[in-house]
């Protein structure tokens, strides 16, 4: 797998450009204020975008989803239970004060059964509602393997979890959804957060306090 990540300010919101490393075909994840970085890793590494994939629709997750699908022309997904949070992301931004503009319809919903490939990767669309109702953990692998990295949205941070607080939201949700789907996996399966730094199933396990 390759990875390039970038965040920056005021939110500091983590978008990734995952890739496989054998074909060049590749998927953005989040694109938000740091697009334009995460649009010229694909032009430096000569990738082969397939997909723009949402772990959710906070407006920090999703303000690059216009320039990447201009520059791009790849379909945008998303789970259908934070729909009303996307078609309201000018009213989130004016909560925060910002002027944003409506990003383009969501091309296809995240599913049950949903697995999207890229290259020689798989993905599974996990539901982990609970920091807001359509919240979704992406689970990335070579195809045929079982070791996967997690792309978990703003459902768990190293040291932390999602707040619960926007409108959707529910900390029993989402703690159960942290206990059974994330930690499902094994201890040393990385975890790539909307925030902050990755971390590891079993670090979070062992040492967040959230969850001990
Ligand atoms: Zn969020
Ligand atoms: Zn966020």
């Amino acid at each position: 797998m390759r990875l390039f990540t970038a965040a920056v300010p005021p939110f500091f919101k983590n978008g990734y450009v995952v890739s496989c490393e054998h074909t060049r075909a590749g998927i953005l994840i989040d694109p938000g204020d740091e697009v334009d970085e995460l649009l010229e890793d694909v032009d430096r590494g000569r990738l082969d975008v397939q997909a723009i994939l949402l772990t959710h629709a906070h407006f920090d997750h999703v303000t690059g989803v216009g320039r990447a699908k201009a520059a791009l022309d790849v379909p945008v997904w998303l789970h259908p239970d934070d729909l009303f949070l996307y078609q309201g992301v000018i009213e989130q931004g004016r909560l925060f004060g910002l002027s944003l503009e409506q990003p383009p319809p969501i091309d296809f919903s995240y599913a049950p059964d949903t697995v999207i490939r890229f290259g020689r990767y798989v993905v599974d669309v996990l539901p982990t509602p609970g920091h807001c109702p359509g919240g979704v953990c992406l689970s990335i692998g070579p195809e045929g393997a079982a070791t996967r990295e997690l792309f978990v949205g703003d459902t768990l941070f190293a040291g932390s979890i999602g707040r619960t607080d926007l409108p959707g939201g529910d900390l029993d949700t989402l703690l159960n959804s942290i206990r059974t789907v994330l930690f499902q996996f094994p201890d040393d399966t990385p975890v790539h957060s909307g925030h902050g730094p990755a971390t590891t199933i079993g670090a979070e396990r062992r040492g967040n306090p959230f969850l001990t």
